[in-house]
């Protein structure tokens, strides 16, 4: 034999009618899944609540205009009714009422505006059906925690799983657009801002009503893949690689002997041999001269360019003497896509023990990828000491329109470099690295 036990009855707390908004509203102490249908003759909506008990058996409150009554009803020991009774000259659509939970124990029950019937329309309603109208239940707001800038995907974290998701492509904003359903954002929340040259342009988060709407902007070349829901969090697949000027090169550099032929791209780079003439530069470690290794550096430069497709113009090709302006005007004038300045370190005799590549930049951006980029093919083509990728305001970084880079090869003062500087291979070794970096910066952002 099976006992059955009766499970704990919610009571009936509170309800009101508003009769401006034509809405009741009500509250029960647990929670219950109410039933509501509409019935005729008179038009009326009835709501039950199962397993919910009532003190009074029955309570009738009066309305005016066409809402005639509503009552509360105990129909059975664990069943209370609430009924919304209509004139007999009015009636209602049943498929404009909305009933929706507030809250885990309060709903509210929405009426469309009453609509007069004559007596022949009442009377043709009166055998009709109940029709069961649609309860739409409370879904308690998920908390937008966090949202994460991984490589590949954005990850938004919530307190609980999120359900009823969309995404997709905006037409009036041009954004992709990820809607969140009653959800709010957490307190002090904020947006992460995407890496710059990252796979996101822009990313926003904002509450619009009940709902958190994400907008994100794509780099050119990523794609959005689908959602994918994990426990608590939303995942947004990223495919692609960004694509554009500044982009950080991310894949390897080629090896030194298997060069990218860049023709098809028709590229002008402006090749800047520091010093010269009556001004030799730097003087270090045995009267070893920067212009005697940066002119041979660039020369050696110019012609590998060229060889992979590259047309090149040099500020001078001989020793002679240029000011900084005709070198700037020159990149200028001939509307060069790079500027490449060649020079030699120094610092005082006394420190042979400073040695190692350094390369500057002024405008972050393109100009501060070209650097890195360089710095790194140098660095791995001659295995030289890291001094880093620096910004600076030199003259010809800061006048030229183009992406400009100014690469100190190594120090004429350094005991090791000035005798590796000497060596006609080492220099064409540097020669090798610096078109590798151009090369690469060239098959990754053009
Ligand atoms: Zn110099």
């Amino acid at each position: 034999m099976l006992l059955v036990l009766p499970a704990e009855a919610a009571k009936l707390q509170s309800w009101q009618f508003d009769r401006a908004q034509n809405q009741l509203s009500f509250k029960t102490d647990e929670p219950v899944q109410p039933r509501v249908q509409f019935l005729t003759d008179p038009a009326r909506i009835v709501i039950e609540l199962p397993n919910t008990s009532l003190e009074r058996r029955r309570l009738r409150q009066n309305e005016t205009g066409a809402i005639d009554e509503i009552q509360i009803r105990r129909e059975d020991d664990d069943l209370a009714q609430i009924i919304i009774e209509l004139d007999n000259d009015y009636t209602i659509d049943p498929a404009q009422v909305i009933v929706r939970g507030t809250s885990s124990t309060g709903w509210t029950v929405q009426l469309p505006e009453p609509q007069p019937q004559s007596r022949s329309q009442r009377r043709a309603s009166r055998n009709q059906p109940a029709v069961a109208v649609a309860v739409i239940p409370y879904v308690e707001a998920a908390t937008l925690e966090a949202i994460e800038l991984s490589g590949s995907q954005v990850i938004l974290r919530s307190d609980r799983p999120l359900s009823g998701y969309s995404s997709g492509w905006d037409q009036a904003t041009a954004s992709y657009q990820i809607t969140l359903p009653e959800t709010e954002l957490a307190r002090g929340f904020t947006t992460p801002r995407p890496e710059p040259r990252g796979a996101l342009l822009s990313l926003r988060a904002r509450q619009q009503g009940t709902s958190v709407v994400l907008s994100l902007m794509p780099a050119p070349g990523v794609q959005f893949g689908e959602l994918t829901a994990s426990g608590s969090s939303l995942a947004l697949n990223l495919t692609g690689q960004a694509q554009r000027r500044g982009q950080i090169s991310r894949s390897p550099l080629p090896p030194l002997d298997q060069l990218p032929n860049v023709a098809s791209q028709r590229i002008k780079v402006a090749i800047d041999p520091g010093h010269g003439g009556r001004d030799p530069g730097a003087v270090g470690i045995g009267g070893l001269r920067e212009t005697d290794v940066v002119l041979p550096v660039s020369l050696k430069l110019a012609e590998i360019l060229r060889n992979q497709g590259v047309e090149v113009v040099m500020t001078r090709q001989d020793e002679r003497e240029i000011d900084l302006e005709p070198r700037v005007s020159l990149a200028n004038r001939t509307d060069a896509d790079l500027f490449v300045s060649v020079h030699a370190n120094a610092i005082s005799l006394s420190r042979p023990d400073v040695n190692g590549i350094e390369t500057y930049y002024y405008s972050t951006g393109a100009a501060k990828v070209l650097s890195e980029t360089i710095q790194e093919s140098l660095l791995d083509a001659t295995g030289s000491n890291n001094r880093g990728v620096k910004q600076a305001r030199f003259y010809v970084l800061h006048h030229t329109h183009m992406p400009a880079t100014l690469v100190e090869l190594g120090f004429v003062t350094g005991a090791e470099d000035a005798r590796r500087l000497a060596d006609p291979q080492y220099r064409e070794l540097l020669a090798q690295g610096i078109a590798r970096g151009i090369l690469h910066y060239i098959t990754e952002n053009f």
